[in-house]
């Protein structure tokens, strides 16, 4: 486990893998045989549903098997094992092992690197100090889950926000990644910085035609604040169908084109606390936030061409 300077950010590289939770089950499948030879009265009541799913189905069914696969009990769908409880109190235990250790300077290093840009820094100081931010290694299954690489949440303990984060890798071959990955983390910096805030859960344009979330909006649009931040002249356009990377000038022109992110852009000037702040700023080249009037002539141009 790692802190990231002095702020309210924790790193961790533990995680119960998904052989530990194999294991686990096997234990207690083993246990559930073991009491079925010692419990009479449960042995007869699992005789019994076996008859009756073999005379209803035709084939002798025993359901509390997949109950413990499936939720760690033969008798209550509940608790899950492991619980999401469990498994965040196992992913922030400190672990001294390589693994943990490789994940954690990893993610470390990233955080520095975003540190140096003015909008990493403006994001890092705006963290709620009475919330703790756990960024806690996202692996397995769970990957293939989340839209945006990752999973931002409230954790199972009180004022802990996880997000869950898979190791990076700087995949130069793919055309999207304009950098090794730490924009990406900083995306995910944004969403996070926001639920210790309890922001995100404004149902102002939630459905958009253009993203699925007005949440992707505003951390996409930060993405692109800091791609400028460090010199970078194309820009990611999140959409349902696909994305793509546009210029500046591009960008500025979509902006200007769609009714629904000109007035999402217009409703985060107005009440969001950072969004209001990037506003004032000289820096970066690409700042939609500062440059709205730009954009709201562009948008006036185009209702006056149709
Ligand atoms: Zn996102």
């Amino acid at each position: 486990m790692r802190q990231f300077r002095q702020y309210p950010i924790y790193v961790s590289g533990n995680t119960l893998t998904e052989q530990e939770i194999k294991a686990e089950i096997e234990r207690r499948l083993k246990n559930y045989d073991n009491e079925l030879k010692t419990n009479p009265k449960l042995r007869a009541q699992v005789e019994k549903d076996l008859r009756e799913s073999k005379q209803k189905y035709g084939k002798a069914y025993d359901y509390r098997r997949d109950h413990i696969k499936e939720y760690g009990k033969y008798d209550s769908p509940e608790p899950a094992y492991p619980s999401d409880k469990d498994r965040y109190l196992e992913a922030i235990r400190p672990d001294k092992s390589p693994k943990a250790a490789q994940y954690e300077n990893k993610i470390i290093e990233q955080l520095e690197t975003i540190h140096k840009t003015e909008i990493g820094k403006l994001v890092f100081d705006s963290f709620n100090p009475k919330k703790q931010l756990w960024i806690t290694l996202l692996e397995g299954k769970e990957q293939s889950d989340c839209k945006c690489f990752a999973q931002v949440d409230e954790a199972p303990v009180k004022d802990h926000v996880q997000m869950k984060y898979p190791m990076p890798v700087a995949n130069s071959s793919s055309r999207w990644f304009r950098t090794k990955g730490e924009d990406i983390l900083f995306h995910e910096l944004v969403h996070a910085y926001r639920q210790t805030f309890g922001f995100n859960i404004v149902d102002w344009y939630q459905e958009q035609g253009e993203y699925i979330l007005v949440e992707e909006f505003v951390a996409t649009l930060f993405q692109n604040i800091y791609l400028s931040c460090i010199g970078e002249q194309q820009f990611y356009r999140y959409s349902k169908i696909q994305m793509r990377v546009l210029s500046k000038k591009d960008y500025y022109d979509y902006l200007g084109s769609n009714v629904e992110t000109f007035r999402t852009l217009k409703f985060f000037l107005e009440k969001e606390p950072l969004s209001i702040k990037v506003a004032r700023w000289a820096s970066p080249t690409f700042n939609p936030l500062r440059d709205y009037s730009i954009i709201k002539t562009i948008f006036y141009n185009n209702i006056r061409k149709k």
